[in-house]
Formats: C-alpha cells, sequence, structure tokens
C-alpha cells in the first residue's frame, strides 16, 4: 500500500522488547490508519475483560495515510486504548509533528504493552528501537520530559510525555506533544502512567511515497488556497488565523451553546466580554503557532511577562478556557489560561478538569465540602486563584479532596453521596465538553451514543451542523433550518453520518479544524486516492468510516458495554435555563432519538451491529471477536 510503512512497531514493556510486524493491505483499505487502526490492534490483541489499568492494554499511537503530505491539517494522528474514564475502548487525536515522524521513522504506529518494571521511554531512530530508563524524568512535568529527552537524544526528535497527573493515574491525564498539542480526551495518560512509561520519541529519515505525487501537490496547492482566502474574507475575530478557536466565543454566545455555572446558566455578559476574541487577544498578545503545514493555523502562542500569571506557552484552546473559565465563572483571562497551562504541564484534560472543579465549586455552595476539605480555599464561583490552586492540588493528586477530584466526576459524585451525582455532568464516566445541547439537541443525542471515546464532541460532531454550519453534502446532509436544532428531525442518520465522519477523518490523519473553512467529502476522498493509489467515491469513504464505527461498537460489546449505559443521561440535560436562545429547551425525546439511530446504523434494539450490517460491510471475521 502507497503513503503508508505497512509496518508497525510492537513494544512489549514487560519483557523489554521491540519488534516490527507486517500490516496487510486490507487493514489499510478498512481501517486506514490513526483511530482505525489503534481499534484494529484493540480487536487483534486486547481480550475480553481488559480494563484500563490492566498491562493487557494495548496503547497504540498510530499516524495516518495523509501524515506526510504538504497539506493544510494533514498532521493529526491518534492514540487508543481502553480509557480509564469509562474502561471501554477509546481514542484521542493530536495534531503537531509526531504522526509525521512515526512514518518517518519507518512505522505507522507504535503498539504498547505491558508494564515496564522501572519508568521507562521509548526511543524510536530511524527504524531502530530501544526502551530506556527514565527513572530521572518521573516526577517532573511533560514539558521536562520532553526537554529533557531533546537534551538526551536530540532536538530533531518528536516526543509524546506525561506529567504528574498520567504518573499518579489521573483518569483524564493526557499525553502532550511540542508543549502545544494533546492527546487530551479518554485519560490515555494514565493508561501511559499505568505501563510506566513516561515518553515515546520518533525521528528518522524515511520518505513519504505516493501513489501520485503531482496529483497530490496540485491538490494540495488548490486546497491550501482555497482555505486561506476562506479565513481571511471573514471578519477580524472570527479568523482563527488571528486567535485560534478564542472566535468562538462570539459564535457560540448568541446560540446559548456556551456551558456556564455548571451548565446551568443561560447567559453571563461578563463572562462572554471577558472571553470574546477581541480581549483574549488584548490580554495574551498571541501569535500563530501553527502544526506543519497548516494555513488555519488553530494554535497560539502567548507570552504573559508580568504578574502573579506570567507565563509563556500555549494560549488556551476554545474547551479549554470554556470549561476552565465559562464553567467556573472565572472572568480573570491570565490567571485561567495560566491555569491551563498548569494542567498542560501536569498533563490533564482541561475539559474533564473544568467540569470537575465547576463541580467541586457547586458541592462547596450547597454545602457538601467546605474550607476544612478545601485546603483552607474559598472554593466560590468566580474564584480564580481557586482555579488555579484546584488545578496544583488536583494534578499532583494533594491528599483529600484533591486526589478524589482525579477520579473523575462521577467517582467523586459517588464517594461523596448526598445527592452529589445530580450535578455530575457525566456520562459513563467522562465528563461533558464545551457544547450545551440545550442550544442543538443532537449534542445530548451525540454525548449518548459515542462509541469511540465515550461522550465526546469530536468523536461525532453532529453539533456543527448548527454551531458551525457544516453540512455534509456529498453523503447527504446539505440544507438544513435553523430551528431543526430543537426536533429529532433526521436527527439519527445526521448523527450516523458525523461519527462516520469524524471517524474517516481522524483515521486518515486529517485536522478536522480545516472544515470550518469548507475542506470537503471530496477533497479528502481524492488526497486519499492520490496517496494510497485508491480509486474510491465519496460513498466508499463512507462505508470506511461505517467499517471504523462498526469496529468501535464490536469492541465496546467486547469491553462490557450495554444499551443501558447511552440510557444514563446527566439530570443537568432535563434542566432548562430561563433566558436566552434555548431557553426552555430539553431533548425530551432522547431515547427514542438514541433507538432510531441505533436502526439507521444497521444496529437492533440493543445497539448491537446486526448479522446484515456485518455482512454487508464484509467484517465477519471481526465480528467473531465481539
Ligand atoms: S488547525 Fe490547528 S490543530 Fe489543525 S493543523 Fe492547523 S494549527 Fe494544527
Amino acid at each position: 500500500m502507497k503513503g503508508v510503512c505497512n509496518k508497525v512497531l510492537k513494544v512489549d514493556l514487560s519483557s523489554g522488547t521491540c519488534k516490527p510486524e507486517k500490516v496487510p493491505d486490507k487493514v489499510y483499505e478498512y481501517f486506514l490508519g490513526g483511530a482505525g487502526m489503534a481499534a484494529y490492534y484493540m480487536w487483534k490483541e486486547c481480550p475480553a475483560g481488559t480494563t484500563a489499568f490492566n498491562p493487557a492494554n494495548r496503547l497504540t499511537f498510530a499516524s495516518g495515510p495523509l501524515n506526510g503530505a504538504a497539506q493544510s491539517g494533514a498532521g493529526k494522528w491518534s492514540a487508543g486504548a481502553i480509557s480509564p474514564a469509562f474502561n471501554l475502548n477509546s481514542d484521542s487525536a493530536a495534531t503537531a509533528s509526531f504522526g509525521i515522524a512515526m512514518k518517518q521513522a519507518g512505522f505507522d504506529a507504535v503498539v504498547c504493552y505491558g508494564r515496564a518494571d522501572k519508568p521507562v521511554y521509548v526511543v524510536v531512530d530511524d527504524g531502530r528501537a530501544e526502551i530506556k530508563d527514565a527513572s530521572e524524568m518521573w516526577g517532573t512535568d511533560a514539558y521536562q520530559t520532553e526537554d529533557a529527552i531533546h537534551a538526551a537524544q536530540g532536538e530533531d526528535f518528536e516526543v509524546v510525555s506525561i506529567g504528574q497527573a498520567g504518573e499518579r493515574l489521573v483518569r483524564f491525564a493526557n499525553i502532550q506533544t511540542r508543549k502545544k498539542s494533546f492527546l487530551g480526551r479518554c485519560g490515555l495518560g494514565a493508561v501511559m502512567g499505568s505501563k510506566n512509561l513516561k515518553a515515546v520519541a520518533v525521528r528518522g529519515d524515511n520518505k513519504f511515497q505516493v501513489a501520485d505525487p503531482e496529483g497530490l501537490k496540485k491538490l494540495n496547492k488548490a486546497i491550501n488556497k482555497r482555505l486561506l482566502e476562506m479565513d481571511n474574507g471573514k471578519p477580524e475575530w472570527l479568523q482563527i488565523q488571528k486567535v485560534g478557536t478564542a472566535m468562538a466565543t462570539e459564535l457560540f454566545a448568541p446560540q446559548g451553546n456556551l456551558p456556564i455555572k455548571n451548565y446551568s446558566l443561560a447567559g453571563w455578559p461578563e463572562g462572554v466580554e471577558a472571553w470574546h476574541a477581541s480581549n483574549y487577544y488584548k490580554k495574551l498578545k498571541v501569535t500563530p503557532w501553527p502544526c506543519k503545514h497548516c494555513v488555519i493555523q488553530c494554535h497560539n502562542k502567548t507570552h504573559v511577562k508580568q504578574g502573579p500569571y506570567a507565563y509563556e506557552g500555549k494560549g488556551p484552546e476554545y474547551e479549554s478556557f470554556a470549561m476552565m473559565g465559562f464553567n467556573t465563572m472565572c472572568a480573570d483571562v491570565q490567571a485561567i489560561s495560566y491555569a491551563c497551562e498548569l494542567a498542560n504541564l501536569y498533563s490533564m484534560d482541561t475539559i474533564s478538569l473544568g467540569v470537575i472543579i465547576a463541580f467541586a465549586m457547586e458541592a462547596y455552595e450547597k454545602g457538601l465540602i467546605t474550607k476544612a476539605d478545601t485546603y483552607g480555599i474559598d472554593l466560590t464561583w468566580g474564584n480564580n486563584e481557586g482555579v488555579v490552586e484546584f488545578t496544583k492540588k488536583i494534578g499532583l493528586r494533594a491528599d483529600g479532596i484533591g486526589y478524589l477530584l482525579g477520579e473523575g466526576t462521577k467517582l467523586a459524585a459517588e464517594a461523596l453521596g448526598r445527592g452529589a451525582t445530580e450535578f455530575a455532568v457525566q456520562m459513563k464516566g467522562q465528563e461533558i465538553a464545551a457544547h450545551n445541547w440545550r442550544a442543538q439537541y443532537i449534542s445530548a443525542l451525540n454525548y449518548a451514543t459515542g462509541c469511540a471515546a465515550g461522550p465526546n464532541h469530536e468523536r461525532g460532531n453532529s453539533q456543527h451542523i448548527w454551531v458551525g454550519h457544516i453540512t455534509l453534502p456529498e453523503w447527504g446532509i446539505d440544507h438544513v433550518e435553523n430551528d431543526e436544532r430543537w426536533s429529532w428531525k433526521n436527527a439519527g442518520d445526521r448523527n450516523a453520518k458525523f461519527h462516520d465522519y469524524c471517524n474517516v477523518i481522524n483515521s486518515a490523519g486529517h485536522c478536522k479544524f480545516q472544515e470550518f473553512r469548507a475542506y470537503t467529502l471530496s477533497d479528502l476522498t481524492k488526497t486519499l486516492n492520490a496517496i494510497m493509489g485508491l480509486d474510491w467515491t465519496v460513498q466508499d469513504l463512507r462505508e470506511c468510516g461505517e467499517r471504523i464505527t462498526t469496529l468501535q461498537k464490536m469492541l465496546n460489546v467486547r469491553y462490557g458495554w450495554q444499551r443501558g449505559h447511552d440510557f444514563q443521561w446527566p439530570k443537568r440535560f432535563f434542566e432548562p435555563v430561563s433566558e436566552g436562545p434555548a431557553a426552555g429547551k430539553i431533548p425530551i425525546g432522547l431515547g427514542d432519538a438514541i433507538q432510531e439511530y441505533y436502526a439507521v446504523r444497521g444496529w437492533d434494539n440493543d445497539g448491537v451491529p446486526t448479522p446484515e450490517l456485518i455482512k454487508r460491510l464484509s467484517m465477519d471475521e471481526y465480528a467473531a471477536g465481539m
């Protein structure tokens, strides 16, 4: 198969051995790479009964066929494993250049399993792999770890690493790369920690061989030009290249899509002003910090030079400041950005962290916890310094409430009791992201049915139909009325298509943010054809998406998922707000919508793939391992 290395590296941390393994062409045709490849290795090697911290759990870092192409967004790659947050199959994606470098090192994926008997890191240098002692790095933060590896191995290595939260098994620990991009969701950093794996470093000179180099060059040029022109054509504070995803505040506030006060409020004008892109730009003085070849440039860099929150590093993404700022009602841009960067250092997902700090604030307000529990911190809404301090307590797993909150909102609420589960905004053990289901009911359906990564806004992003005005005309979603956001019309079909869409994007190795500037399914299909030598239509691409989603569902069945899990919704889903565009809107009918989604997918009433679907997708051998 062109465009890929046709082999992966298997790393057995228990025995301390590494070996290459050839991958059949059919695996790429069925699952592409990235998220699909990670799911494939789970299916192939990780038996029923495995939970997140079991050494049998497979942690797969996987590039995609697009990694290496000079196309905007072609740097996305994924990792997958059983999640510590919800003990089902999961994956998460990041950018920067780790996926590209992994292919240059000669491997499409690095599959890690077992558990080392002391802290280690893996070095993959141009086809050769070695497991090295990381004892001196243990206890350092994720960025210090990357610096130490660069000092020891060379600056040209791309590194993934964890900080203290990953080592100490915070269930929403993430994995960082290049101090700016993160495998954020699902707690994969804790899986690394459980394996005593501090980091992986990759580098090499392997060339990116594609089927149609001239065709690919032309495509890249045309696509990159179009994306850039579209972004330039936007008003100043909606240009991603200027302010990154901070442009979302202006877009989402009038829709009622923001998460405010642990998702209990409709509006917060002071917060909208503080977190508007113009103020974000002024307070953080951000400059673009793009991934290789990207013209959209959502990542940005800040340097706050003075004051208690001085730091140089990443400017927070929308999801980060929405959960850490809006959801806690904190309007000090520099303080919350600093807290987000601390979370990055310790390696924690800022979405889950923002939810759990807001949960703790509500528990404090309701008297379930007091200053005696919170290290003397007055954990009231809007306490910016409190958010900074709690980020430290959770990241370092301080004794007491800091440690408990590191278990995630579900387990923390159950441990606190006295009604705390009533305001725990989570499903299956993972916290809900920064898209408010009251603004578009399909978000509730998406959170309930995500089978790749629990409730997740980016493994099925059907909310983008309304929040970003994104459609998938080549797959039959073209015109959508605004007030359909509060109906279930075609919701099962739309949700299924967006799940499959996210799966092909995350498996091909492309960044979804390009879609905001009209990257199409045809663009992706043509690019895959030019790279891999395929002859796919957009409908073939859909079938590939269906296969990946179906494999993920089969894995979840293997690891204990049952229909009831999709029906355990946060109570807050059905608590209306009284003001704003989403006033009075709650997703009544969600249960029927889930059943419709199952039916549209070709799953039975219990949400399990039917024999007819398995036959249509030619997946009998995979179904045998369900
Ligand atoms: S849009 Fe952002 S995450 Fe995506 S490739 Fe560009 S800089 Fe990286």
